[in-house]
């Protein structure tokens, strides 16, 4: 059975005062039967590990394929690991988009992680036009073979399903909508990785989730889990922490 995971991404938001507000939220909430991981910004990522209980897991929101040298401005999975932080999000669409993220680079950017003993969140999703289109999984396909080009062990990676159109939008996918992908997903591993690793790997949904959407989504039997943004910074995330009853 699949342990279900929520994940918050902060995104680059927060200020000390914010973090501590946030850290005090997390310490406080209540749980159990569920693996809580909290992506902070990197300049954050020490201090929150310090003041945060152990019981809650915390991520990068990003890191680089080397572990150290010449790279103005990256930081390494190796730092992370030094840090005590133990999960890097990986391939995050404001990454591939903004930051013109590759799926090569991504995928290298995984193998290394992961050859350095972290957990990776790696994130997949279409874009609106991408779906319109009928490509939804050609596109997220696409995305998981990089990865799979390069690793073979999927123990330590959490999928993380987010269409673009529905991140930051408030237009969430409905639950058939994700439950569809995520099958897909889990048939795509069964073929290209093992049906061992389709069976253990957590696909997790992200895209305007929220404490009134999230039971629904989690009653999906291939949802296992979430990785929530805006809402990961409102007391509601404790809400969705909690969304499997
Ligand atoms: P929102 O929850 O703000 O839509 O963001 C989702 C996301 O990108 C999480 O990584």
């Amino acid at each position: 059975t699949r342990k279900f995971f929520v994940g918050g991404n902060w995104k680059m938001n927060g200020s000390k005062k914010d973090v501590n507000t946030l850290v005090s939220m997390l310490n406080n909430a209540t749980f159990s039967d569920v693996e809580v991981v909290v992506a902070p910004p990197a300049l954050y990522l020490s201090t929150v590990r310090t003041e945060l209980n152990s019981n809650i897991e915390v991520a990068g929101q990003n890191a680089y394929y080397v572990s150290k040298g010449a790279y103005t401005g990256e930081v390494s999975p190796e730092m992370l690991k030094d840090m005590g932080i133990n999960w890097v999000i990986l391939g995050h669409s404001e990454r591939r988009d903004i930051f013109r993220e590759s799926d090569e680079v991504v995928a290298k950017k995984v193998k290394h992680a992961l050859d350095t003993g972290l957990g990776v969140i790696a994130c997949c999703g279409e874009k609106l036009e991408e779906r319109e289109a009928g490509q939804t999984t050609a596109v997220v396909f696409r995305q998981l073979k990089a990865i799979s080009d390069l690793v073979q062990d999927w123990s330590k990676i959490v999928i993380a399903y987010e269409p673009v159109w529905a991140i930051g939008t408030g237009k969430v996918a409905t639950p058939q909508q994700a439950q569809d992908v995520h099958d897909s997903i889990r048939q795509w591993l069964s073929e290209n990785v093992s049906p061992a690793a389709a069976e253990a790997t957590r696909i997790i949904y992200g895209g305007s989730v929220n404490g009134g959407n999230c039971n629904e989504l989690a009653g999906c039997p291939d949802v296992d889990g979430f990785l929530v943004g805006g809402a990961s910074l409102k007391p509601e995330f404790v809400n969705i922490i909690n969304a499997k009853i």
